[in-house]
């Protein structure tokens, strides 16, 4: 690593960077310890407005687009070449932790800051940004900000949505966007060199392996199906086992094929069924109806295909002789981050003798529309016990600093690419 380099990343301040975390945990505090800080909110607002106060004691320059996203830039050598990004969401859970998200965003102001206190002159621009509604806790779906931003979706589809309470997101966006006047309007999707996303791991494998980098090789894909199996109700205790069609046990023994299916030594598949409705739901009455969901993970695009297409006919089969239909509701393909940023983070992390390991997000992020755009990557921070979306949600000071170092290197190198 070049010497100046060093520098900024040996000024990454771990304390100052621990304060801000709890300075916004202030920001919606929740009894037990955790945020409530749920997009375009008073809460939100607050954080907004702490965060370009920051910028601006730096003379980093704010801007805002049509969907709230906050942009926070440090100029480059090329003022005109595209900027590299780093960020994460502000918003959270509604019972959510004190570092899911807010850590993508405060390291990469901690980054901006070394490389700014180190004098560092960077051959493109570095911009922080803060997405908008990536929880969707208020207003749905979640990853609002990144996918209009990026253009996988319209702005005009979300601005009717509501939350609970009946307000309309236009509204209660324009007032976020009002409320920090001073930041300028940007346009949507201006061109990128690169994004890098830090986050908490929101699951235990850094920490059961007492490793601080997490180098996030992409995102899994997701798959979900309704599946409705059909029988015939009867009597408890009049009619034969054989003469019936018990929806319910035709819904067990698709399960138990589908588990067998998804039975993986590795343990990379995710397979869950969560819901499930029988109908009538009474003790004496065999089920006529069983209507359940499926919720299948992996980050090989090869297998998801293949475990997908394989549930169907699967169905049919161990249903019988009750009938099936599977319908898919929801397909998100698996995101793989650009190699060039992946081996970029992975070599900052060695050079700066931090353990690394890469290994694949089981969570959707930003990082997911943004891979779309540009060459994306994601950091890993270990959190205590895997927790996340929880007041509970816990992480040290010193892992957070060494992901913004690791940021703060990789953000360097790619920013004079
Ligand atoms: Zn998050």
């Amino acid at each position: 690593m070049r010497e100046d380099h060093q520098a900024a990343v040996h000024g990454v301040d771990e304390a100052r960077l621990w304060q801000r975390h709890m300075e916004m945990a202030q920001i919606g505090a929740t009894p037990n310890g955790g945020v409530n800080r749920a997009a375009f909110s008073e809460e939100d607002i607050r954080a907004r407005r702490v965060l370009a106060g920051w910028a601006k004691a730096r003379n980093f320059a704010v801007s805002m687009d049509g969907i709230g996203n906050l942009f926070v830039r440090r100029p480059g050598l090329e003022p005109d070449a595209a900027p590299v990004l780093a960020g994460s969401h502000m918003d959270s859970q509604p019972r959510g932790g004190r570092f899911d998200g807010i850590y993508g965003v405060l390291a990469a102001l901690e980054a901006l800051e070394a490389i700014d206190e180190a004098g560092v002159k960077t051959k493109r621009p570095i911009e922080l940004v803060a997405w908008s509604n990536e929880e969707g806790g208020r207003f749905a779906p979640c990853t609002m900000g990144s996918a209009v931003y990026t253009g996988a979706r319209r702005l005009e589809d979300f601005l009717d949505v509501t939350d609970n309470d009946g307000v309309v997101l236009k509204h209660a966006l324009a007032e976020t966007i009002a409320a920090l006047p001073e930041a300028a309007a940007r346009a949507f999707n201006a061109p990128a060199a690169a994004y890098i996303e830090a986050h908490i791991e929101q699951g235990p494998l850094l920490e059961m392996q007492g490793t601080t980098i997490g180098v996030v090789t992409g995102i899994q894909g997701l798959r979900w199906f309704m599946i409705e199996v059909s029988g015939e109700t009867a009597h408890a205790g009049t009619t034969p086992l054989k003469a019936r069609k018990d929806a319910l046990r035709g819904a067990v023994q698709v399960m138990q094929a589908l588990g067998e299916l998804t039975h993986d030594p590795d343990d990379i598949v995710r397979f869950t069924v969560g819901r499930m409705l029988v109908c009538p739901n009474s003790t004496n009455s065999v089920a006529s109806q069983v209507l359940f969901s499926v919720d299948l993970r992996h980050p090989d695009p090869t297998t998801i295909r293949r475990l997908s297409n394989a549930v169907e006919p699967l169905a049919r089969k161990a249903a019988a002789p009750c009938g099936v239909r599977v319908t898919p509701t929801l397909w998100d393909d698996p995101c793989v981050f650009d190699p060039h940023v992946v081996e970029a983070i992975e070599r900052s992390a060695n050079s700066l003798g931090l353990s690394n390991m890469r290994l694949p997000s089981g969570a959707s992020h930003d990082a997911m529309y943004m891979a779309r755009v540009c060459p994306t990557g994601m950091i890993f921070v270990p959190c205590e016990k895997g927790v996340s979306h929880n007041e509970a949600e816990n992480a040290r000071p010193g892992d957070l600093s060494a992901g913004a170092r690791v940021l703060t290197a990789a953000l360097l190198d790619l920013a004079n690419r």
